[in-house]
């Protein structure tokens, strides 16, 4: 809503904290301040859930079960608690929450800029300017796919797509299709096109392969249960790496598939090593591909070596399925180490590489060497700002719907702190003057 008051040159409106994005973490600390009786709007540049409604393909479902989607003060309301929401059900289920919070969202309101004046911050957005005490930055972890630098050595004849411009398989050429990245978004897009007919060949690299079901239930539900999700920032050794494990190789479906590469591979998809270069016409692959295969299921056995011991010493031992591991990772002995693209066997590569946020319109010199936010668990190394909604920002669920309830308390609570500090630390007549 824009009540045109705030527009370009007229004056800025005041708020004690301005919330950018409306996604399920900026909503999350929406809820949180309401509880404490903080002022603040939520600036969005299009609609609630916009990244949801906008920037994902057309068949996705949430990886992660329904019951695992608690937002503060609202849970799972539904009667398929073990169900993956569509996207059409995940937009249904964030708008809905907005709606139920009374979040004061300003939707169609883009932040172009934020910085600091010494005194407040000013927001400037292309419906007026905001000043306010603090600011919330939940503007998501995806804005721009990741694709590497070596894209651009690509023959100008294959068609290029990221994750965010894919949508279904009926925009792809006929012919074969590479696939770039092993994880999530990876395997999710190679078996979608896969059963669309066209041939498709996967580039693995690092991954973290995770079995649907284990024992009789949702692994999801185990990593919750063992609290391997709850782990936090400051008790892990190396957070940078943390932060930069790739997503996990799991989908949602109704058949509660698992899609890992034994599963690829069985249904025809070619696994490949990760692409490492493209010269003159050819795209060169690394020959770790069974290295990191193996690396993936040693990973996934010490989890379920974790998951196992912590079953025994619960009790469930004799009341869910006993202890099992699953087959190695089938790799072809000598996989290819290069396609020839100019061949034509490749009509379409997908970037399935990543995704990093956008900070183009941050002016607080809060970034490092490599555009990420310096913070410390969410707390912005700049006085009163915040993160949220980032890997590993506080706990290993941070990036998850999950996440965000423990991590908006956390913060939520940092600056109510910083607020009452700021006030008592401020002059008198510089209070009265607001
Ligand atoms: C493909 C994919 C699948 C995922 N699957 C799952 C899953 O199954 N389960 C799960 O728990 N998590 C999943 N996630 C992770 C995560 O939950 C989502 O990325 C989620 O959208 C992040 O929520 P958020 O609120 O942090 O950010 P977003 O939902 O991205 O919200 C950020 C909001 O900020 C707005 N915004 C950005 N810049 C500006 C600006 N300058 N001014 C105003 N507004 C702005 C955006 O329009 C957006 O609405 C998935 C992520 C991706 C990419």
């Amino acid at each position: 809503m824009n009540d045109g008051f705030g527009l370009r040159g007229a004056a800025p409106r005041r708020t004690t904290t301005v919330v950018i994005g409306a996604g399920h973490a900026g909503l999350a600390m929406s809820w949180h301040l309401s509880q404490r009786s903080i002022d603040h709007v939520v600036l969005e540049r299009g609609e609630v859930a916009n990244s949801w409604k906008t920037e994902r393909w057309d068949s996705l479902r949430l990886l992660t079960p329904n019951w695992q989607s608690r937002l503060p003060g609202y849970g799972y309301r539904g009667d398929d608690p073990d169900g993956f929401r569509t996207m059409r059900e995940t937009v249904h289920f964030i708008e809905e929450y907005a709606r139920a919070i009374s979040a004061p969202v300003r939707a169609q309101t883009k932040v172009i800029s934020v910085r600091h004046t010494g005194e407040h911050y000013q927001v400037m957005t292309d419906q007026g300017d905001w000043h306010c005490d603090t600011v919330v930055i939940a503007t998501g972890a995806c804005n721009i796919p990741q694709v590497p630098a070596l894209a651009t050595a690509m023959p100008a004849t294959i068609a290029s797509l990221t994750p965010m411009q894919y949508r279904n398989p009926d925009q792809l050429e006929q012919g074969g299709v590479l696939v770039v990245g092993a994880s999530a978004t990876g395997v999710q897009i190679a078996e979608e096109i896969h059963h669309s007919g066209r041939p498709v060949t996967l580039a693995v690299g690092e991954h973290v392969r995770l079995p649907r079901i284990y024992r009789d239930k949702d692994i999801q539900w185990w990593m919750d249960a063992v609290g391997v999700l709850d782990e936090r920032y400051d008790e892990i050794d190396d957070i940078v790496r943390a932060r930069n494990v790739p997503s996990l190789q799991l989908a949602g479906s109704p058949e509660r598939r698992t899609i890992d590469l034994n599963a690829l591979s069985g249904i025809g998809v070619k696994l490949i090593g990760r692409l490492a270069g493209i010269n003159d016409g050819k795209a060169q692959f690394s020959g770790s591909l069974r290295n990191q295969c193996a690396l993936a299921d040693l990973k996934m056995n010490r989890l379920l070596d974790a998951i196992d011991e912590w079953a025994s010493a619960n009790g469930f031992d004799g009341k869910v399925a006993p202890p099992h591991r699953f087959a190695p990772t089938e790799v072809e002995a000598s996989p290819p180490l290069g396609i020839d693209l100019a061949r034509g066997s490749i009509k379409t590569i997908i970037w399935a590489t990543g995704f990093r946020p956008d900070y183009s319109w941050l002016d607080v010199p809060v970034l490092d060497h490599k555009g990420r936010i310096r913070h410390d668990g969410g707390v912005v190394q700049a006085p009163g700002m915040y993160l949220m909604g980032m890997p590993f920002l506080r706990r290993r669920k941070s990036s998850l719907i999950d996440g965000a309830a423990d991590d908006a308390r956390d913060l939520s609570a940092h600056l109510a702190a910083y607020l009452v500090e700021r006030s008592a630390a401020r002059p008198a007549e510089q209070l009265l003057s607001r």
